[in-house]
């Protein structure tokens, strides 16, 4: 048996430090260390969500302060209560620039970080945001195959990042602050159109009547945004973490989307599909590595250069860079 087969082993086991071990694999950049990863991988995807094992992969989003490390803990807690096992990862693309992270601290999540069903992972720090994309999809897959069936990955509103977790989620969780009026229209409205459930979050007591009256507000803005003949209209609901008052229907609506993907075209095919377009994804990425690679960047200066003197038409200086990565690579 080789190394990586042991490694799998003790990851479809549950044994936390293998787990570990392989996390720390799949996050290096160390070509031997990326070579085994992609060796585990391969041998643990069986065992995951594109295999066959049954998980639920939700990304939940909102700015920072909204509430959503406690929300998570709680609703993760409440998973745990019915028998699930929990995986909370994140995506922080501030985390690899700034050398600190928004959503890094787990102790944010004091119930599930001590948890023996729940997994609490922060946000790597690989650079660029297509790197952090990359591993945390590759974390989930390890997390599958160790049996846990739910995967929250959280992101806050920074630059792409929303984006890149919708991409490799089934659902989409977006918590939101009571608002009416006028701040609706602040609100970025590209998050509304990717978000498949909403929750107004700290509905607590006192501020209840103002949490519906947004939940409402909010409802109607979104239908119109989206038009009456979209067939999955993004249900609001209010809820409070802190005091978990109705995350139960978060939850139900969160399953209502699950089962409305399953019958419109399948949570099957909607995965394998999004495997298909991180491929494209990594694609793109590794040729835009290549352009900044020495002997070409040179190139793509000079071209760029002769355009903005008008010595070149771009189409003329898009061939020379093209010609010199030919040419670096031959
Ligand atoms: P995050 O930055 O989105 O992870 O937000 P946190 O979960 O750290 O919460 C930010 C602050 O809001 C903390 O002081 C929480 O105690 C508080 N908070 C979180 N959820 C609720 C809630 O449901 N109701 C109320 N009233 N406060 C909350």
């Amino acid at each position: 048996m080789t190394a990586t087969d042991d490694l799998a082993d003790g990851v479809r086991s549950g044994t936390r430090s293998a787990i570990a071990r392989a996390i720390t694999l799949v996050e290096s950049r160390r070509a031997d260390h990326q070579k085994q990863a992609q060796q585990l991988l391969a041998e643990l995807l069986p065992d995951t969500g594109n295999g066959t094992r049954s998980v639920q992969r939700i990304g939940i989003s909102g700015v920072p302060g909204v509430g959503k490390s406690t929300f998570i803990d709680q609703l993760g807690s409440n998973l745990i209560g019915d028998g699930h096992r929990v995986a909370v990862l994140a995506v922080d693309p501030s985390s690899g620039r700034t050398g600190g992270s928004i959503l890094g601290d787990k102790t944010r999540m004091g119930r599930l970080a001590i948890s023996d069903d729940a997994f609490v992972r922060p946000s790597p720090s690989a650079g660029t945001l297509g790197g952090v994309a990359k591993a945390t999809r590759e974390t989930m897959l390890v997390m599958e195959a160790a049996g846990y069936d739910v995967v929250l990955v959280e992101t806050v509103g920074v630059g792409q990042s929303e984006y890149v977790v919708a991409e490799m989620v089934d659902t989409f969780l977006f918590l939101t602050l009571a608002r009416t009026g006028d701040s609706l229209q602040g609100m970025k409205r590209g998050i509304l159109e990717l978000a498949d459930v909403i929750a107004v979050n700290k509905a607590d007591e006192e501020h209840e009547d103002g949490s519906e009256r947004a939940a409402r507000e909010l409802s109607g803005a979104l239908r119109l945004l989206r038009g009456a003949d979209d067939d999955w209209q993004a249900p609001v609901v209010t809820c409070s973490g802190l005091h978990n008052v109705n995350l139960d229907r978060v939850w139900k609506h969160v399953n209502r989307h699950r089962d409305w993907l399953d019958a419109h075209g399948g949570l099957e095919a909607k995965r394998r599909e999004q495997m298909v377009q991180w491929t494209r994804a990594m694609v793109r990425d590794r040729l835009l590595a290549r352009l900044t690679a020495a002997g070409v960047r040179e190139a793509v200066r000079a071209a760029e250069q002769a355009v903005r003197a008008g010595e070149q038409t771009p189409d003329q200086a898009a061939n020379a860079i093209l010609d010199q990565l030919d040419q670096a690579r031959g």
